[in-house]
């Protein structure tokens, strides 16, 4: 896997692949409504996206943005192979060597940014190495949306999510608030005069979009807005992680028809190496096209 990296305007995103491995769940299981000869196309556009058989090749991404003298991670992917998910899919991450591999010590790091609070995207927050968790990134500021950090910690979203990634939200979330290092939008939150953190709920209630305005450029993260580049094309493929089919189809429409319509160069966080592209026509189809 390569990390890639781009400038857009002055501000510097890098796209930090916390590791890529064939996911537990199959295609079928992860997008219940879409038939095998669907999928067709997308393994000849999107290769690195398929494993063998119906395998979803899984990148967890996360994001380091550098604008106006501000280091901003966003997300924290699957985490190390201590933690419940990682023994799920089978690995551990590897964030803190790739921010490193970059020339960013995690002291580096000013704020940590959720796009939403899944646990593949939370799992670097803290170190638990014997006694008392402490922040992996010792000079940050941690900031999710209101509405998951409050669904999360709901007992009943914490059960459906056990099979997965059992014990995440006490092991990853609720010791930031504790650390006091935890900062929770309501709306919109400005991070740089140049970065953004929208609110898009769809995927989760609190899930947010990075939107990145430098000079006449302009680029979004969306997170898991966007799970799959076929969506692009097919809005309507629900992904078996949406909390809410209906309204997460529906958001998805309407942020693609923005990206397409404001022509921004798009990234979500399980998109293939290097991970930027652009909403193309071609051919009567609307695609994903990496730059
Ligand atoms: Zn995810």
């Amino acid at each position: 896997m390569a990390d890639g990296s781009m400038t857009v305007g002055n501000v510097e995103i890098s796209h930090l692949y916390d590791l890529v491995a064939d996911f537990p769940l199959t295609l079928d299981q992860l997008f219940p409504t879409v038939t095998a000869e669907a999928w067709e196309p997308y393994r000849r556009d999107y290769p690195e996206l398929f494993g063998p058989g119906n395998a979803w090749r899984y990148h967890a991404g996360c994001y380091l943005i550098r604008s106006e003298g501000q280091t901003i991670l966003v997300d924290t992917g699957v985490g190390p192979s201590s933690l419940g998910l990682a023994a799920w899919i089978g690995t551990g991450g590897e964030l803190p060597d790739r921010l490193r591999a970059a020339g960013v010590p995690p002291e580096e790091v000013q704020s940590v940014v959720f796009t939403h609070l899944h646990p593949d995207h939370v799992g670097w927050n803290l170190q638990q190495n014997g006694g008392a968790p402490r922040p992996t990134f010792p000079r940050a500021r941690y900031l999710a949306h209101r509405a998951d950090w409050e669904t999360f910690h709901r007992p009943e979203v914490q059960q459906a999510m056990e099979g997965v990634a059992p014990a995440y939200v006490p092991q990853t979330l609720t010791p930031l608030e504790t650390l006091g290092v935890l900062d929770l939008a309501d709306g919109e939150r400005s991070l740089t005069s140049e970065v953004t953190a929208l609110h898009t709920p769809g995927h989760t209630p609190g899930s947010m979009s990075l939107l990145i305005t430098s000079g006449s450029e302009r680029a979004i993260i969306v997170g898991d807005a966007i799970a799959h580049p076929a969506q692009v094309e097919h809005p309507d493929w629900g992904f078996a992680f949406d909390f809410d089919g209906e309204t997460a189809i529906q958001a998805r429409g309407q942020l693609l028809d923005r990206i397409e319509a404001e022509g921004l160069i798009l990234t979500a966080c399980h998109f293939p190496e290097p991970g930027f592209g652009r909403v193309v026509r071609l051919e009567g189809r609307r695609l994903w096209q990496a730059l």
